[in-house]
């Protein structure tokens, strides 16, 4: 079976968890601290805070603005769930926009129509590992004084115009869940400039205290305060000593996703039925994901038929919209972001990994041909 997505873990990997599991330190220590400098540094930005998810990163992002009963958060429809589901953590209300046909971005048109008086931020997703159109975001957001944010889950290794995510927007929200670009299990972690916001961050994380353990510790104290309500967001040593190697390898990693899409962009040009999602020449694309749109076929059966030949494929997303807790609770409704729901009956993410020969790509695109052939004799 070719999965959709893989992880990659070497003897090093191991090795670095043995260590950790033989010291004293298993939860936030000494690795997190290097871990998070780790990230910081790649990205070039001044602050990271490391949490034990990409959702637990959304939602710190999200309590670090305040965001509360009353706010709206505008989210791309396209999204994993968690996008949306941390504006509701906080009592706010995510507005879903539609993306753009060609890329499946948020589409920022859509952006500046759907600002109220209530929007506070604006949280963009780089779907696919492929960076938002950001210096048009980046000029709505500064002409409405509303915040800017990443989600950058899918494109740790990306830039834009030559800049990392994870340094473009006020803050960024990375998953480390192992078929993102790099793992620690399950773990996640901001990455921003301002002091302030990441300080929040840091004491959501632990319960609203602004010490951990580790640093009483070293101080010879037993004293803490909560200053406000936290969570216990925390990772531990183990994993981050797994994400301080992964770290190293996140170029190598995003070099084969890009030579495995540049194979599947070769072999799919001139198709009239499988048709590649555009990728802009102002950025460099971690592709998380290789998404594919059919065209005149039968999705559900392409579907079965690469399953049933040992290829696994996925859907990236179902629109959050009509998922039956946002029609319910949030009275959103079939039609509001009609890109994205048409893009939904026709996606699916191909297999890409950095551990995928390229021996696999062909038999990933020999067997979908094949059935694309079929389906067009049959129909
Ligand atoms: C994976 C993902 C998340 C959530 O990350 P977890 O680490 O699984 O909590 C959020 N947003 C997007 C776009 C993702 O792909």
């Amino acid at each position: 079976m070719i999965p959709y997505g893989r992880q990659t873990i070497d003897d090093a990997d191991i090795a670095a968890v043995v260590e950790v599991l033989k010291s004293d330190w298993l939860t936030t220590g000494p690795k997190v601290a290097e871990f998070e400098a780790g990230v910081a540094k790649y990205v070039d930005a001044k602050y990271a805070v490391a949490v034990n998810s990409g959702t637990a990163a959304l939602h710190a992002m999200m309590a670090a603005l305040e965001i509360g009963p009353g706010d709206e958060v505008i989210v791309p429809t396209l999204t994993f769930a968690a996008t949306a589901n941390s504006v509701v953590f906080q009592g706010g209300t995510p507005v879903f926009v539609d993306v753009k046909l060609e890329t499946l971005l948020i589409d920022p048109a859509a952006v500046e129509a759907a600002i109220t008086p209530k929007t506070r931020a604006i949280i963009a997703v780089d779907y696919a590992g492929q960076p938002c159109e950001y210096t048009r975001l980046q000029a709505i957001a500064n002409k409405h004084g509303v915040t800017l944010v990443s989600d950058g889950c899918h494109a740790l290794g990306a830039k834009f115009r030559g800049k990392a995510v994870g340094n473009i927007t006020t803050m960024t929200a990375f998953s480390f869940h192992p078929v993102k670009p790099i793992t620690t299990g399950e773990g996640g972690m901001i990455t921003t400039n301002d002091k302030e916001l990441a300080d929040k961050m840091r004491t959501f994380r632990a319960h609203g205290i602004k010490t951990d353990a580790h640093q009483r510790e070293k101080q010879g104290t037993w004293f803490y305060e909560m200053q406000s309500l936290g969570y216990n967001y925390r990772i531990c040593d183990i994993q981050c000593a797994l994400g301080i190697q992964q770290l190293t390898k996140l170029d190598g990693f995003t070099k084969r996703r890009q030579e495995i899409a540049a194979l599947y962009d070769d072999r799919f040009a001139g198709s009239t039925q499988i048709i590649p999602l555009r990728k802009s020449p102002e950025v460099s694309h971690a592709y998380h994901l290789y998404v594919i749109k059919l065209r005149g076929l039968n999705r559900a059966e392409v579907y079965s038929k690469l399953r049933e030949q040992g290829i696994g494929t996925n859907v990236h997303y179902v629109p959050v919209h009509l998922h039956p807790f946002y029609q319910q609770k949030f009275g959103t409704r079939k039609g509001r972001c009609p890109v994205a729901e048409a893009a939904y009956e026709q996606m699916l993410s191909l297999p890409v990994f950095p551990g995928m020969s390229n021996a696999d790509v062909e038999t990933v695109v020999e067997t979908l041909k094949s059935i694309v052939t079929q389906q067009r004799m049959a129909a």
